[in-house]
């Protein structure tokens, strides 16, 4: 258990496992210390805490690069995808592990969105990172990127060590090194049926060195009025995301998978596509929340590579992002 989640790495090498082991669990680990929202002691709390104040506070380049990483995709999702999400979060009854819906009214909205106003986040980098937010109750939340970061880490310092053949898994955000068995070519993983446990819609094989990342209604969400909401926000809109069951992505690395199944979760794929455009080597697949109908939506990158799997069987759509008129 790290970084409120499970993590997991196979390993072909049997001889290598307790080196792996000890060598993820501490890039996890030191990472989760920092970045935790949770934590009172994390970097992350500290710059949370001194939100309004003038004083910058001292974060490590780790904590920098996610907090310019998760900046770029806000500016270009125009605040959809938005590391300030954390109070609008609470304010809908996501309290960690605790989960009870509350709607906020709309004066409440109000005073919470001019608490994600992104620009209002002052990050330098250089020799020593400071990060300062200058509004009073404006929180950083790191969660939709700080997992894939991580696992970006630890195949790096796995890789650099000289191993070979594994697969990472930090609670669903995936990266693969080698290939599971000789002759395969890759990792095989699957996409997850939203609407029945445990089972999968289909299958598909990742190639060395890369990343695959989930973001899903049906493992943390709360429902109303017969509705499904994910954990996932509109920072537009400051409400909860509906009318998506999941999204998948495949990256060249495991912080793009993770940023871009929670981004792409919120824009859906008409939207999501213009954004896939400048990112070559990233595809994605979208399911929308209709449980009687089981729809799949892939970019044409996606499509070619799952194969069905289970007994349900759904209907593919290709996804293009042709300009429609
Ligand atoms: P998971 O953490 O379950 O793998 P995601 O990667 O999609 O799923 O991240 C969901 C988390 O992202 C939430 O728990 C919250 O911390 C954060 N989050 C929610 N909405 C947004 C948003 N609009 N922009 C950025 N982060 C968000
Ligand atoms: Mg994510």
């Amino acid at each position: 258990m790290t970084m409120g989640t499970v993590a997991a790495v196979q390993c072909v090498e049997a001889t290598a496992v307790p080196q792996v082991r000890d060598l993820v669990q501490r890039t996890f680990q030191s990472l989760d210390d920092e970045l935790s929202a949770w934590n009172p002691a994390s970097a992350l709390c500290s710059v949370n805490v001194a939100a309004g104040t003038p004083q910058p506070v001292e974060v490590s380049a780790d904590f920098a690069a996610v907090l310019q990483a998760a900046l770029s995709y806000c500016a270009e999702t125009e605040g959809a995808f938005n590391p300030l999400i954390g109070p609008v979060m609470r304010a809908w009854g996501f309290n960690g592990s605790e989960r009870r819906f509350t709607c906020p009214d709309e004066a409440d909205l109000k005073t919470l969105l001019t608490r994600t106003q992104w620009h209002e986040i002052h990050l330098t980098t250089g020799e020593q990172a400071t990060v300062r937010l200058a509004l009073p109750g404006m929180q950083l939340d790191l969660g939709a990127i700080a997992k894939g970061y991580a696992v970006d880490r630890a195949w790096e310092r796995l890789k650099a060590a000289g191993h070979t053949n594994l697969l990472i898994d930090l609670g669903g955000n995936l990266r693969a090194l080698g290939e599971a068995a000789p002759g395969r070519g890759g990792w095989r993983t699957g996409v997850r049926n939203p609407f029945q446990a445990n089972a999968l819609i289909g299958k598909f094989l990742m190639y060395d060195g890369e990343a695959v990342a989930t973001s899903g209604n049906y493992e943390r969400f709360v429902e109303l009025d017969g509705l499904r909401y994910a954990h996932i926000m509109d920072g537009r809109t400051g409400q909860p995301v509906s009318g998506m069951a999941g999204v998948t992505v495949i990256a060249p690395d495991a912080a793009t998978a993770d940023a871009l199944s929670t981004s792409l979760f919120i824009l859906g794929p008409q939207r999501g596509m213009a954004l896939l455009r400048a990112r070559p080597g990233c595809e994605a697949l979208w399911i929308p929340d209709t449980p009687g109908r089981l729809t799949v939506l892939a970019t044409p990158g996606f499509a070619p590579r799952l194969t069905p799997l289970g007994d349900t069987p759904y209907r593919l759509t290709v996804v293009t992002d042709e300009p429609k008129f």
